[in-house]
């Protein structure tokens, strides 16, 4: 890694790995970890799962897959920028949504609800759930092995009871410490991304339309800016233009002011990072608050869109049912599932039983679980 700050992660200063492993020889480890994030499953499986539109709506909005690339595109770049550790960074971008339900935020509060008694269900921590345990590439270990590093990004957020369960990546929910630099970057990182293709994508799809987009002072101040250096610009080609600047406008604000932050602060390491009162990487008071207008706004047009009601409450009814099926009959389940019922189920009894069932179906693309759906319901469907 060239040139990287002293508050930037290395492979010497990394906390390491639950299972002890030689290191790599042409690669970093944190090269390693992002590598095995790519080669996992549950990274193809992104492909077919969707945040806000279900995925046959049409083939240009974006997917789990794509929006983690783009992610990750704009994590590396603050992360260069900043002198971040950007293989780092890219390990954490590409496996922070690997823990999604298929339809997006309607399945996980459906299976969330599913699993009401037995532990609840958050996407945040089944993202740690595969790679911890879930994952079976490896012979010496379960899960991908990954650095405490990566495993402390992809955990987020967590209360404090299941902060005490996770052991290690738990702790600094229990002290009040941060995440490293490279944590903190990516999940601004994934803010930015989503915010402004929910944008793209809204647009696209006629859910929200330009008129209301007028009142957001992010977007109508860039549209403005290329309306008035490009008049003639048909209008999806000015939204591509006015989108791609939202997106430059919020890194350049986090990088300059993170920098700011960093250069005040001047953490001598990592360690120093983490006992930090406040996160260091972070917008400047204005962009936090034109962002927080264009999410009220997302939340209250798109995301709240009967249109996306309809969507969701089908996708709702499809994890339901598919929860209770699995959840009463295990014998339901194909080989694997139901054999990874039977072994939590042994130890762990009822609830065990329906954190397997859980993780089946959170594992499900959006086809597949419409096609389980349709299998298991459905009398003329005799496979
Ligand atoms: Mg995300």
């Amino acid at each position: 890694m060239p040139d990287l700050a002293p508050y930037a992660a290395t492979d010497a200063g990394s906390r390491g790995r639950r299972h002890a492993e030689p290191g790599p020889r042409y690669r970093g480890e944190y090269q390693r970890d992002r590598d095995r994030i790519i080669h996992s499953a549950a990274f193809r499986r992104l492909e077919y799962k969707t945040q806000v539109f279900v995925n046959h709506e049409g083939d240009l909005f974006r997917t789990r897959l794509t929006h983690s690339i783009e992610v990750a595109q704009i994590a590396r770049s603050i992360a260069r920028a900043l002198r971040l550790n950007e293989d780092l960074t890219e390990a954490i971008a590409l496996a922070h949504d690997l823990g999604h339900t298929p339809f997006g935020h309607a399945g996980q509060d459906a299976l969330n609800a599913c699993m009401k008694d037995f532990g609840g269900f958050e996407h945040n921590l089944q993202s740690l759930r595969v790679v911890d345990e879930l994952e079976e590439r490896y012979a010496a270990f379960r899960g991908l092995n990954l650095t405490f590093e990566t495993r402390e990004g992809i955990l987020k957020h967590c209360s404090l009871p299941k902060a005490r369960e996770l052991g290690d990546v738990g702790e600094r929910f229990l002290k009040r410490e941060q995440p490293g630099l490279e944590a903190q970057l990516t999940n601004l990182a994934d803010e930015i991304a989503y915010n402004s293709h929910d944008v793209d994508d809204g647009l696209r799809a006629e859910l929200i339309t330009l008129e209301q987009l007028d009142d957001i002072e992010l977007f109508r101040a860039l549209f403005e800016e290329v309306r008035g250096s490009y008049p003639d610009l048909p209008e999806r080609r000015a939204i591509h233009e006015v989108v791609r600047r939202m997106i430059n406008r919020q890194v350049i604000d986090l990088i300059e002011t993170s920098q700011a932050a960093l250069d005040a602060a001047q953490p001598a390491d990592i360690e120093a990072v983490r006992r930090h009162e406040a996160p260091l990487i972070r917008f400047s008071e204005d962009m936090r608050r034109q962002n927080l207008e264009l999410k009220r706004f997302l939340r209250e047009h798109l995301y709240r869109h009967y249109r996306v009601h309809r969507m969701s409450a089908k996708a709702a009814r499809v994890i339901r049912a598919l929860f209770e099926a699995f959840f009463e009959d295990i014998r339901l389940l194909p080989d694997e599932a139901r054999a990874h019922a039977r072994r939590l189920g042994e130890t762990l009894g009822e609830a065990g039983r329906a954190r397997a069932v859980a993780d089946y179906v959170a594992g499900m693309t959006d086809r597949y679980a419409i096609a389980e759906y349709e299998r298991v319901y459905n009398p003329r469907e005799l496979t």
